[in-house]
């Protein structure tokens, strides 16, 4: 039986399915889901077998970033198969709900007029179908696109299923680093090793004359005036014991690759060949 003595669901790990890597951040915004679906795609590009689970129930993102919809079909266990773009199987909520038609006349998104609580059940139910019934195949890692927060959703993720590390994104804003510690404190809670911090946005570089600009104070003692308790990400990581994963400049590329369905590590990868072509016609 799946429940424990205490009636609570017992933690699974996901059939198939080697390592489980949660993305988080402790608000919305700060690039969580472009950090996981690029990550995902540079483990697939390595040739590690890899999944991507949206996680996302309100605000699914992995369908425009991988330019993937429609429905998905189900094997003979009633199990969900993925859909796969650039090598990488995903699944996600988006995929699931019937696309919500905005009124072309007035441009209104009409409103949700399900009660709450079916909802909750829904949603409930939708979760587990995501964590348990996708029939991934042999995985070496499933990268899981947490929704944002620190809340109940984050904690029933965790108690069904194992999650073998995480990895937080944070941008250098004080708020969205005081967010990301208490993101921290979460997974420590929930006995989840924390893999390390992405500080996204870190700075702008200019593509015209490359000089980078700290959009966002840093505190790293970059001589800008904070008090105390006003941390840099790098130096709280230091007092958390926590790996500084590394920076992302704050690039309108990653945007324009987001929104046209092509992530940058794949559009990186892509300009690059094209780039050794035209030199190689060049030289023919
Ligand atoms: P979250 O998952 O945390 O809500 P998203 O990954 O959806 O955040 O990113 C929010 C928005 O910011 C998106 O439009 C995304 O394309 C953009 N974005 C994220 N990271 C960067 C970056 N380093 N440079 C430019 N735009 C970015």
């Amino acid at each position: 039986s799946l429940k424990s003595r205490r009636g609570l669901p017992q933690k699974r790990k996901i059939r198939d399915v080697e390592k489980v890597i949660a993305v988080s951040s402790a608000k919305g915004g700060v690039g969580k889901s472009t950090v996981a679906v690029n990550l995902a795609l540079s483990f697939a590009r390595r040739g590690i077998r890899t999944g991507l689970l949206d996680t996302d129930i309100f605000g699914p993102s992995v369908p425009t970033l991988l330019n993937l919809s429609g429905e998905p079909r189900l094997d003979e266990n009633n199990c969900l198969i993925p859909l796969t773009n650039y090598g990488l199987k995903s699944m996600s909520m988006g995929y699931l709900l019937p696309q919500t038609q905005t009124d072309t006349q007035t441009g209104e998104v009409p409103m949700d007029t399900t009660p709450i609580s079916w909802r909750g059940l829904m949603v409930t139910k939708a979760m587990h179908q995501l964590l348990h019934s996708v029939s991934w195949g042999p995985l070496d890692v499933l990268v899981l696109d947490l929704p944002p927060g620190t809340g109940d959703v984050q904690l029933t993720i965790n108690q069904e299923v194992i999650i073998d590390g995480s990895v937080i994104v944070t941008t250098p804003q004080d708020i969205a680093l005081r967010d990301a510690v208490r993101g921290f404190g979460m997974f420590q809670r929930m006995d989840v090793p924390v893999l390390g911090m992405v500080r996204n946005m870190a700075y702008f570089a200019c593509p015209n004359c490359g000089h980078q600009t700290k959009i966002f104070s840093h505190g790293d003692g970059d001589g800008s005036n904070h008090s105390c308790e006003d941390r840099g990400v790098v130096a709280e990581c230091k007092r958390l014991g926590v790996d500084f994963l590394g920076d992302i400049p704050l690039d309108a590329r990653v945007c324009e690759d987001a929104d046209r369905g092509m992530p940058t590590v794949v559009a990186e990868e892509s300009a690059e060949r094209s780039a050794r072509r035209e030199a190689f016609l060049g030289v023919a």
